[in-house]
């Protein structure tokens, strides 16, 4: 009897605390620590303390040397499982951490929307709209990059410059990408593929049947879906261009008969006429 209460006990113990672990992984960990008192000056301060000014903040003071206030208007990440898990972050939007902005209105868009006007998150916690995200790892298009360097005239704004950064904060895990020249291997951001379910692979099929590949659409060209699976997905792009390729030879033969015909059909053509006029000279 008073095994079976232990045993139970125990069990509920267990559960309960992989429970609390899953949802609340923080509980028990001590939160980093955030200015209370404010210094009369600083050497540097960073105003947002989003993507960018999280990683500024943090590069700046690793020089000892210097004095670094990180300024934040929304409140701490800590220990709320919406920031952690990625598929929450759907519950931040048009919360107190989201700063909720709406676009103007605009002829002819948002028909199905409040008051006609398109809704648009921005983060407003430590961590910025990194926080709220679904975290899939997408660059921004190289050819803005490109445009924003020719329009400001600094060519540091161009891909081939931003991609020397991009590859330093990367820390790819993804076999068969992770050597590629556009990717780095010692970052601090980790990227992997996520476990996704057979809808995503039906989206991956249905953007193939119409003509875009399954790649790395970080790398040289951003058209097209990622997504586990690329020797499969591979092995379907060589077997297309090999299909497409007989295609071709196919309809080439097929001109070249096509013009063969046409050329025995003219010779007779002339035969004829030819023969018809020997016929009215004998005549
Ligand atoms: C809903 C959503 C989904 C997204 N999904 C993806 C995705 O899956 N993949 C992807 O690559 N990108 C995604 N993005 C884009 C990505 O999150 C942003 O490009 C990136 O976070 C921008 O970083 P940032 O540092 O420029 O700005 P933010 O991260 O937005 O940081 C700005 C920070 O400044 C703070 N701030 C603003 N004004 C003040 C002030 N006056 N004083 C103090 N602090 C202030 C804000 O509160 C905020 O924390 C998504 C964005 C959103 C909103």
């Amino acid at each position: 009897m008073l095994n079976s209460s232990v045993v139970k006990l125990s069990v509920f113990a267990v559960l309960t605390a992989l429970a609390v672990n899953l949802f609340y992984p923080n509980l028990f960990r001590r939160e980093p620590p955030v200015a209370i008192t404010i210094n009369a000056t600083y050497d540097f301060i960073v105003v947002g303390g989003g993507a960018a000014g999280s990683t500024l903040a943090a590069r700046l003071s690793e020089n000892q040397d210097v004095t670094v206030l990180l300024l934040e208007a929304g409140p701490s990440d800590w220990g709320n499982p919406i920031f952690e898990i990625p598929a929450l972050s759907m519950l931040a939007l048009d919360s107190d951490v989201d700063w909720a902005y709406t676009t103007e209105r605009q002829e002819g868009l948002f028909k199905g929307m409040k008051d006609e006007r398109s809704v648009w998150p921005r983060g407003k916690v430590l961590g910025g709209s990194g926080n709220i995200n679904a975290m899939v790892a997408v660059r921004g298009n190289q050819h803005d990059y490109d445009r924003w360097a020719e329009y400001t005239g600094d060519q540091t704004w161009n891909y081939r410059h931003v991609l020397s950064y991009f590859k330093k904060m990367e820390d790819m895990r993804v076999e068969g990408i992770r050597d590629s020249a556009y990717h780095g291997k010692d970052g601090p951001l980790t990227i992997n593929w996520i476990n996704s379910g057979p809808l995503a692979q039906k989206l991956v099929e249905a953007g193939q049947d119409l003509g875009f590949s399954n790649k790395d659409y970080n790398g040289k060209s951003m058209e097209g879906t990622g997504k586990e699976n690329e020797e499969k997905d591979e092995e379907e792009e060589k077997r297309k261009q090999e299909e497409e390729k007989v295609d071709e030879r196919n309809e080439k033969e097929e001109e070249i008969e096509e013009e063969e015909k046409q050329r025995v059909q003219e010779k007779e053509e002339v035969e004829k006429e030819k023969g018809e006029q020997e016929e009215e000279e004998e005549e």
